[in-house]
């Protein structure tokens, strides 16, 4: 994917934003700086597509924080030949950010109408390796576990057991947990049958929420 519209607004973004803020790998630096995010949210709000903030995308869901979309790639330590399993695909934008970092991203979203967007913005953006499935991310994506690195883009009180089944061995799984005002981002490593979970920082995410929206 090359992009070159508004890519001194990303550079800009990258460093004041982002490696500022003490994101090193280089990958998804770079991975940063190519992904249009200006492509993924409405024209309404084009102009603040490089700010420093989350954005509104439609169905009350938000784009999240290009910051922390950085530090969750981060996080997840991609080198490049992972399965990534997202719950949560919104915009696309991270999905985008990640499809770049490792081999096959599958990605699941319970708004049709989120999805579906999503989908053609990065069919727009000639990225073929992520696969789209309309569903309730509490699942996770059983038929193609397991997973190198799972994703979540929303807050669930605490990480459901199916995720944790679907990571495999050494496996990272990324996740904001909690209620909206006491959320924490934290990691979980999969090392057989031991979970070992480190708190990263608190966020504030839209909460999971169960069933499927086909609007
Ligand atoms: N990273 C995304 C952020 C999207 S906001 C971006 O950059 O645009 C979080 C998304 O999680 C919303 O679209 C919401 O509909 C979705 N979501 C919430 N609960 C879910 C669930 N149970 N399964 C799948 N997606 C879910």
């Amino acid at each position: 994917m090359t992009c070159e519209e508004r890519k001194d607004e990303r550079d800009v973004m990258v460093w004041s934003q982002i490696a500022a803020r003490g994101v090193r790998d280089r990958r998804v630096l770079e991975a940063m700086r190519a992904v249009p995010r200006h492509l993924f949210i409405p024209q309404s709000y084009s102009a603040e597509a490089y700010d420093d903030y989350p954005l509104p995308i439609g169905s009350g869901q938000t784009i999240s924080q290009p910051y922390i979309v950085a530090f969750m790639a981060e996080a997840l330590a991609l080198k490049g030949s992972e399965r990534v399993l997202e719950i949560g695909t919104g915009s696309g934008y991270q999905t985008a950010v990640l499809s770049l970092l490792a081999q096959e991203i599958y990605t699941v979203e319970r708004i049709a109408v989120l999805l579906e967007r999503a989908r053609a913005t990065l069919a727009s953006l000639k990225i073929d390796n992520v696969e789209f499935r309309l569903g309730d991310g509490f699942y996770g994506w059983e038929e193609e576990a397991p997973f190198d690195a799972i994703v979540l883009s929303a807050a669930p009180s605490d990480i459901p057991n199916a995720m944790l089944r679907q990571l495999a061995d050494g496996g990272r799984l990324v996740a904001p947990v909690g209620p909206l005002g006491a959320q924490t981002l934290v990691r979980t490593t999969r090392r057989g049958a031991h979970f070992d979970t480190e708190a990263l920082f608190d966020v504030a995410f839209v909460p999971m929420r169960h069933g499927v929206s086909d609007i």
